[in-house]
């Protein structure tokens, strides 16, 4: 991996369609700032390596390095990435949880956690006038002012660069896969910096097909009234086709077709659908609206996990393999896509100019042709 500066992240990230609005470059010195879901760099630093680089989930991003330092092997044409195994989950009485997206599993998670002191804090995303901004806690009471899920581009890991700065230590983030990519970045301590100590405790992350540009989204949700007022806002899964809002008195059912006119061309080049790098990563189970899929990665999620079942924050069902397989699907096809376009316009493994991933020619080729089966 070789990191680089800001000079790069402008030309191979910024001015390239690339950007993700994830909010990692955030924070971490004067020259960058987020507004609207939109990541800008007001100067380039003169610095040859930065932070910014090397955290950016769009600059040299070795999956092979990653991998083997989260799960001990390199990454794989597997659908899912690296796990320990999956499990349908919703939230338990214990957890006392509402509003939730799904079935509440990540709210469940992250307020078992706070109360039982496996996290200190917590950086979530809340709505603000109809954009997602970070949002850090310390109080499980909090956990709720952010559940549910903002379809818009959100730069959360700005987040975890403030609650860093703020000297917080074992933290909890929640975040889409590019978010969560990000955040194993930083994880690695990819500079190399003096007495580096992890400060993430448990890294919980969202299934993602796409999100929405931030600005566009809010004002499609304005024209429809006072953005306030929206109560719920779903994506229900196939066979329905549509964004579903309710609002205080009202609701409405917007065309899927019309909502994708908004999705970012960054999101195009997007290949993990379920936060591979996460410790757990949480999304819709199809066909059941009041459950999760979890899939536990590593054993840190894992005994989380189960101490959350153990003590009624969470209850789970055996998901049975047939149920796993349309997910499999759908994210073997992500990787396909999204590594295609990226390799199409050279930024995989390239020696030359920017590049985006680095990995295993021969596990690209496996992919491109169709990846592993899942179980
Ligand atoms: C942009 C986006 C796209 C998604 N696409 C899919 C998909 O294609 N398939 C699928 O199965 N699931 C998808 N999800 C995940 C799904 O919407 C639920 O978040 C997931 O099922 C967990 O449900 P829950 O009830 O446990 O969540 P909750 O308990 O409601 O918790 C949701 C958590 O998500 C966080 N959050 C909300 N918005 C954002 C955001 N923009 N960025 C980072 N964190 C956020 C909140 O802080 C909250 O902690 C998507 C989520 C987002 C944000
Ligand atoms: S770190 Fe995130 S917000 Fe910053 S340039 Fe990279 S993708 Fe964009
Ligand atoms: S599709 Fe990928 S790039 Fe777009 S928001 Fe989801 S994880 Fe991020």
């Amino acid at each position: 991996m070789q990191v680089k500066g800001s000079k790069e992240i402008r030309a191979g990230v910024l001015d390239s369609g690339l950007c993700t609005g994830c909010g990692a470059c955030v924070s971490l010195c004067p020259y960058y700032a987020t507004h609207k879901g939109k990541t800008v760099m007001h100067f380039s630093c003169t610095r040859e390596e930065g932070r910014c680089h090397a955290h950016c989930p769009r600059a040299e991003v070795n999956l092979d390095r990653i991998s083997s330092q989260f799960f001990g092997e390199e990454y794989s044409a597997s659908p899912f990435g690296s796990y320990i195994n999956i499990h349908s989950a919703r939230a338990g009485d214990k957890a006392g949880v509402s509003g939730f997206q799904t079935a509440g599993t990540v709210s469940a998670l992250i307020k078992f956690a706070l109360e039982k002191g496996y996290i200190d804090s917590a950086v979530l995303t809340k709505n603000e006038e109809g954009f997602g901004v970070p949002f850090v806690i310390d109080n499980p009471g909090d956990v709720e002012k952010a559940s549910g899920s903002r379809y818009s581009v959100s730069p959360t890991v700005k987040g975890v660069n403030d609650a860093i700065n703020s000297g917080r230590r074992k933290i909890g983030a929640v975040g889409t896969p590019c978010q969560t990519l990000a955040v194993a970045q930083l994880r690695g301590n990819p500079l190399k910096q003096e007495g580096f100590t992890d400060p993430i405790a448990l890294s919980i992350g969202l299934f993602c097909t796409w999100a929405l540009t931030a600005s566009d989204f809010t004002a499609l949700m304005k024209s429809m009234g006072d953005i306030s007022t929206i109560r719920k806002l779903d994506i229900p899964p196939p066979p329905a086709s549509s964004m579903e809002i309710e609002t205080g008195n009202k609701s409405y059912i917007i065309p899927l077709d019309d909502i994708r006119k908004l999705i970012p061309e960054a999101c195009s080049y997007c290949h993990d659908m379920t936060a591979e790098f996460a410790d757990i990563s949480v999304g819709v189970y199809e066909g059941k609206t009041k459950q999760n899929i979890a899939i536990i990665r590593t054993e840190r999620g894992r005994k989380i996990f189960e101490e959350a079942v153990n003590a009624g924050y969470l209850e789970t069902e055996k998901i049975p393999e047939e149920a796993i397989a349309p997910l499999a699907a759908a994210s073997m096809n992500k990787k396909k896509k999204g590594l295609g376009k990226l390799a199409g316009a050279n930024l995989i493994n390239s020696e030359t100019g920017h590049t985006v991933i680095r990995m295993k020619k021969s596990t690209l080729e496996s992919i491109l042709k169709g990846g592993a089966s899942c179980c």
